[in-house]
């Protein structure tokens, strides 16, 4: 087991979940996983044939009373070579929940444990058979609604992670070595290191690992979606053309100005990368209390954006009102829609080399140049080559910032001649960031954030 994880993770008991939804289906899963997986299993299961690694065998599952319950077949891979790397019994059932749920029972009763949410993948960390960005790409493939976000999660899966990793630990390694033997030989024959050559070489990992810390701008994006905030003064068409990307009906269209007083938001898959579209109230000065609060929001909504489409209509000469929503976007990123342009145009102004985009949200006409504009807008904030892993989470991007921290401190400090005991512990410090990183140390708050959003049976 690895180190750390051992004092942490219990393995000495054997578990059972459920690992397919309890609903009526086919086939149900359930899984067994420890010591006691096939010695309990054989209580109850009846085949001509023996259980055997990676063999599955047709039987019979008798209840404890001997009578016949479903009819399971039963694939059983022996640690420790397995999903979890212990003994692992996956039995075949029909999908029926009042079945598995006995099935359960009657394993249970042999003082199986029930697993926790992600107990069998903690389980596989513990025993060495994945690295935790491993164990987080099971979870978010598992989650993935777009095929893109799956692909990125299976190559995390694959160990794209630890393979990326490991050679910049292994350069960090050999610096902490370097450096250890200079003051563990410092009255032998030892060359003392070169503050210089020790800088430079701390260079190159921070900036493998700089590059890598940067994927995350990319990886936030693909896991978590773009936000993006359709914003404009009241009646210039923003809910039309939230319908129009969203392709149906759900904000509400009026020739009211000022009525949709809230923040509708949208999920939305614009070629694999998921978006969260935010159609917002209008901005515009107001006495009406309502319509305030409900451009409070909207302000609210154009923080958390990560684009913004700020919507004008062609048909009228700019206004105070307009104005000001340039204004109030003008440092974020956005793109300029000017929408009716089935009308005839009046619209004048200068968009200070930001491209505008006409469009009709009534007919619509320049919708797929807008999507390409948003599209591009994406592909800019891509930071990997399509195949190279990128780091999803905060997790992984909270580690790898905190190792840059030490690592940058201890290349001032070798700049600044401080003893090489005190460059050290810098260093060390990087390392067991990058150790947080793969799992090699955790905690079990780390352990606890990462796995209680696991789906239990998995
Ligand atoms: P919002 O207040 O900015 O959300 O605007 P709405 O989407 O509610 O639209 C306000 C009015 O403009 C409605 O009467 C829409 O039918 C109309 N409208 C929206 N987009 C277009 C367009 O592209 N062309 C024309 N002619 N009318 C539009």
């Amino acid at each position: 087991m690895l180190e750390g994880l051992n004092k942490i993770v219990h393995t000495d008991d054997t578990i059972v979940a459920i690992a397919t939804p309890l609903g009526r289906s086919a086939i149900g899963l359930v899984r067994i996983s420890g010591r006691e997986a096939l010695k309990v299993t054989k209580k109850f299961f009846q085949s001509p044939h023996a259980l055997q690694h990676r063999r599955q065998v047709v039987g019979t599952w008798r209840d404890s009373s001997g009578d016949s319950l479903d009819e399971v077949v039963i694939a059983f891979s022996e640690a420790p070579h397995s999903y979890t790397g212990e003994d692992l019994v996956e039995i075949g059932a029909h999908g029926n929940p009042v079945i598995l749920n006995r099935l359960l029972e009657n394993v249970r009763a042999c003082g199986v444990r029930l697993a926790a949410p992600g107990e069998f993948t903690l389980r596989a960390v513990a025993n060495g058979k994945m690295d935790l960005i491993q164990a987080e790409a099971v979870r978010a493939f598992i989650e993935a609604q777009t095929e893109h976000q799956a692909r990125t999660a299976l190559r995390q899966m694959e160990g794209a992670g630890g393979k990326k990793i490991m050679p910049v630990k292994q350069q960090l390694v050999e610096v902490i070595a370097h450096l250890e033997a200079g003051i563990d030989f410092a009255e032998d024959d030892v060359e003392i290191p070169d503050g210089k050559q020790i800088s430079d070489r701390i260079d190159l990992i921070i900036c493998d690992l700089v590059a890598l810390k940067d994927t995350f701008g990319y990886g936030r994006l693909l896991s978590e979606g773009l936000q993006l905030a359709i914003l404009g003064k009241p009646n210039v068409g923003k809910s039309s053309l939230f319908n129009r990307l969203l392709l149906l009906d759900r904000a509400i269209v009026t020739d009211t100005p000022g009525t949709t007083r809230d923040v509708l938001t949208e999920a939305l898959n614009l070629e694999g990368i998921p978006l969260r579209l935010m159609d917002t109230a209008g901005l515009r000065e107001t006495s009406d209390e309502v319509e305030r609060m409900g451009v409070g929001r909207s302000l609210e909504a154009l923080a958390e954006a990560d684009l913004a489409l700020v919507v004008l209509d062609g048909s009228h000469l700019l206004d105070d009102d307009d104005e000001r929503v340039l204004n109030r976007t003008s440092e974020i990123p956005h793109l300029l829609v000017v929408n009716k342009a089935d009308l005839p145009q009046a619209i004048q102004f200068r968009t200070n080399g930001n491209r505008a985009i006409h469009v009709s949200a009534r007919t619509g006409t320049g919708m797929e140049a807008l999507r390409a504009e948003i599209k591009t807008f994406l592909l800019q904030r891509r930071t990997s080559p399509g195949d190279e892993f990128i780091l999803t989470n905060q997790r992984q991007y909270e580690t790898v910032t905190r190792s840059v921290g030490f690592l940058v401190t201890a290349r001032a400090a070798c700049h600044e001649g401080v003893p090489h005991e005190m460059v050290l512990l810098d260093l060390y410090s990087a390392l067991s960031a990058l150790n947080e990183l793969t799992g090699e140390v955790v905690t079990e708050d780390i352990l606890d954030r990462i796995f209680s959003t696991f789906c239990i049976g998995k």
